[in-house]
């Protein structure tokens, strides 16, 4: 063995640690010339359309999408076009593989090194605020910026996930999650969404280890966040929804106790119930996961006498919710939080949030209770909307 092989060696080697584990490194073949692209082009209707790959800039990333989820978000915009983006490319909870990136492109925007191969996500956009870091959002969620997948369509149409590739413009946040699997991945962001709510309980004070915490709702975003409880080692907690087969979901995910709401007549017999499953006690923290305004009022009767709440079920305006300020407020002195979207620095925890969830055998790819292929998006959106699933996905092959 002469030095120069041993120099590829080393050079080989390192070039695997740079990038995480050898498996990552398969060859995606050449890049085509067109890509397809989902677009909604009226409610209720996306049609697949094929443009050409545009020309990929010095500070770009080109990006073969390998999958991405399907947002409440996605659902409305599908429905209604609420947010008056027709014609437009969804799809924000995805990832995928970079296969080609501009000469100025080193680093993602955690300052992990970048190369061809590495598997990303995508967060928000600041091109007209540089100015905003990861390190100085700690406190400043990143609801109203903007984020691929809700962008109009414009003359390079790969805006959106869900599509076979996607161009990342300068300027944006990405992250390399090659450590992360392909269902990881795709929950990264609604898992966001709760690593946040729960570090905003966390500002109460109340929130310990050893906390009783009720879970209201048993969505995706209810099951999510009793899984972050568990990854933060709260063990005494207490899912309510009115479905079965969503309560054992939330056994699952770590869940010691549940209640059907529909077993009970009343508000009261429902807190009875609540306090009953916490073995005679109420509980010190509620986290709200609907969007029911009744659901709203009736849970700060579940609460103990200076304990918390965070409300994060609002995603829209779901009308107003009656509450009795004495009772349920002042009397009470229970401590409030809203939560909102996610901060970037929310975003890299949650990788950390989803290894640790694996570690201690959450279910979380559970979660994902079906896949649809590009082309039958107007489907996996119908099956979203009948709600009998609970994360839909887009994955490409
Ligand atoms: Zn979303």
């Amino acid at each position: 063995m002469n030095s120069t092989d041993i120099e590829q060696i080393v050079r080989k080697v390192l070039e695997n640690i740079g990038n995480g584990s050898p498996d990552n490194k398969k060859s995606s073949g050449p890049i085509p010339t067109k890509s397809r692209v989902a677009m909604l082009t009226k409610p209720e209707h996306f049609d697949i359309r094929e443009y050409n790959i545009p020309e990929v800039g010095d500070d770009d990333i080109l990006v073969k999408v390998e999958g991405c989820g399907v947002c409440g978000t996605d659902a409305h915009e599908f429905k209604r076009d609420p947010f008056s983006l027709i014609p437009v490319v969804l799809g924000h909870e995805g990832t995928g593989e970079i296969v080609k990136m501009g000469k100025n492109v080193k680093k993602d925007s955690a300052g992990k090194p970048l190369a061809i191969g590495d598997k990303v996500v995508t967060c928000m956009i600041f091109k007209d605020n540089p100015d905003i870091t990861m390190f100085d959002l700690n406190k400043q969620n990143v609801g109203g910026a903007d984020v691929y997948g809700l962008l109009p369509d414009d003359d390079k149409h790969l805006n959106g996930w869900f599509a076979d590739y996607l161009l990342v413009r300068g300027g944006s946040t990405i992250f390399n999650v090659s450590d992360l699997d392909l269902d990881s991945r795709i929950l990264i962001e609604p898992c966001a969404v709760l690593v946040h709510a729960v570090e905003r309980a966390k500002t109460t004070g109340i929130l310990r280890f050893n906390s009783r915490v009720a879970v209201q709702g048993c969505g995706p975003i209810g099951l999510i966040c009793i899984a972050v409880l568990r990854t933060m080692g709260v063990e005494n907690i207490v899912a309510i929804d009115g479905e079965n087969g969503r309560l054992e979901f939330a056994k699952k995910m770590g869940a010691g106790k549940t209640v059907n709401f529909k077993d009970y007549k009343g508000t009261e017999a429902l807190a009875e119930a609540v306090k009953d499953a916490f073995g005679g006690y109420l509980a010190d923290f509620a986290f709200q996961c609907t969007g029911s305004p009744v659901a709203h009022s009736n849970i700060y009767k579940f609460i103990r006498n200076g304990g918390g709440l965070c409300e994060l079920g609002f995603f829209i305006n779901g009308g107003d919710a009656t509450i009795n300020p004495h009772f349920d407020i002042c009397s009470k002195e229970i401590t409030i939080v809203g939560s909102w979207v996610y901060t970037l620095r929310d975003y890299v925890t949650t990788f950390d949030f989803l290894k640790r969830a694996k570690g201690i055998g959450l279910p979380l790819q559970e979660l994902i209770t079906h896949k649809f292929p590009l082309e039958k998006i107007n489907e996996a959106l119908e099956t979203n909307l009948k709600m009998t699933g609970l994360k839909i996905a887009i994955v490409n092959e």
